[in-house]
């Protein structure tokens, strides 16, 4: 597909990986990619299609959300696994828009993205992030992604799954659940491994899979060069996914100060999910008992274990997920993370550090070569983070791939 080229003129640059923004530059967009990007003061002698003014804006990457569920309309999640997939897709590519329009220009799903919806986006048939699946996401019977009440008399049967989750046991079940996923073109493997707030039976503290099942996961993701995202609330199940080789440790929540130390050393990923905890707990009266039970100590854990992570040196991702009512509250992700982090490093968590975690080193940054991904923030949030918490005030334009995907300036 030919892509009209576009010149940013006048831009004030954010490039995702320093502290400082660069004024006065202009940037070339040919071909979905960021051609080149003129010295401070100095102007772009090529022509393009299209040329906008950007009078100064802060022109940054486009956001990465690595922890992302576009399957998810309803918070009732075991009402998701037993709905047709065909509907799941509709809902979500609706939702697929809506981000977008919050500035991600990619998401990470950690469970349900099916690949027809992930095939649409690459042809261009909706208007969406491009999308790194992990297809159907591996819980052990009686995990976190086993969402059968505990009076349900139906058996698991095994290796049984819904529109999100599958259930495997055993070494050879989760190496086949592995597979499967890695055959129809998952980006990489989304593993449960202690336990979570939404489901009925698993404690917050059990530990789920064993080493074996771990590692036969971890392999199985190595053998096509790729890697293991894992759900993990504790302390104890988080230095678990360090040890055993998991890249991406998902939420958590009840790190200390030495997992904090393990984790920086064995080079693990952690990627907070501070929002959904929030959204949740502004809500907890009417939550099921054994959901509001399970949230209360995380949600007072969460910020410290993000502080713990970013002492130690951990790379911290950014991520969100967010369920049902609670998406539209995505970007409020930014100013949570930045009780207990500089600005600059919570930029830099939602652009290149999630780049690099998720293994796309073109993505989250304003680089010449890399590609056109990028926000228009009218304003400088590296000094007021606030600014990404209102993005349809104050995200001017957002450009996927070198296309414009909103364009305030319009008319100007
Ligand atoms: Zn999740």
């Amino acid at each position: 597909m030919n892509i009209p080229s576009i010149i940013l003129r006048n831009a004030t640059v954010f490039d995702g990986e320093n502290p400082i923004l660069i004024s006065d530059v202009d940037v070339l967009l040919e071909n979905g990619v960021i051609k080149a990007i003129s010295k401070p003061g100095e102007r772009l002698f090529e022509t393009a299609s299209q040329e906008l003014f950007v009078k100064g804006q802060c022109v940054m990457p486009g956001l990465i959300d690595a922890h992302f569920h576009c399957n998810s309309f309803t918070l009732d999640i075991a009402k998701i696994e037993k709905t047709h997939e065909s509907y799941c897709s509709i809902r979500a590519s609706q939702l697929l828009t809506e981000t977008l329009l919050r500035g991600f220009t990619t998401v990470r799903d950690a469970a349900g993205a099916n690949f027809g919806i992930v095939r649409a986006v690459e042809e261009g048939i909706i208007t969406a992030p491009r999308i790194l699946s992990s297809g159907k996401a591996i819980s052990q019977t009686g995990g976190h992604g086993d969402l059968r009440p505990a009076d349900e008399l139906q058996l698991c049967g095994c290796a049984s799954h819904g529109s999100m989750t599958i259930i495997a046991d055993g070494e050879d079940q989760v190496r086949l659940a592995v597979r499967e996923q890695l055959r129809a073109g998952a980006n990489q493997i989304k593993l449960f491994v202690s336990g979570g707030v939404i489901s009925p039976t698993d404690p917050i503290w059990m530990p789920q899979f064993s080493d074996a099942e771990i590692t036969a996961a971890v392999q199985e993701a190595a053998t096509r060069r790729t890697y293991v995202m894992a759900h993990a609330h504790t302390a104890d199940a988080s230095a678990r996914c360090a040890r055993l080789g998991i890249r991406s440790i998902e939420h958590g929540t009840l790190i200390d100060a030495q997992c904090a130390q393990l984790i920086a050393e064995k080079g693990s990923f952690v990627v907070p999910t501070l929002v959904i905890i929030e959204q949740l707990y502004q809500q907890i009266e009417n939550l099921p008992a054994h959901m509001a039970a399970k949230l209360v100590p995380i949600r007072d854990q969460a910020l410290a274990a993000v502080e713990h992570c970013s002492k130690a040196g951990v790379s911290l991702g950014f991520g969100t997920d967010l369920f049902g009512k609670f998406h539209g509250n995505e970007n409020q992700e930014f100013v949570l993370r930045a009780k207990v982090q500089p600005n600059f490093e919570v930029l830099r968590s939602a652009t290149s550090i999630n780049a690099e975690l998720i293994n796309q080193p073109l993505l989250g940054k304003v680089k010449q070569g890399c590609i056109a991904d990028l926000i228009i923030v009218a304003g400088n949030p590296l000094e007021d983070i606030t600014f990404m918490n209102s993005p349809d005030e104050s995200f001017t334009a957002i450009i996927k791939n070198g296309q414009l995907i909103k364009n305030n300036f319009k008319g100007e």
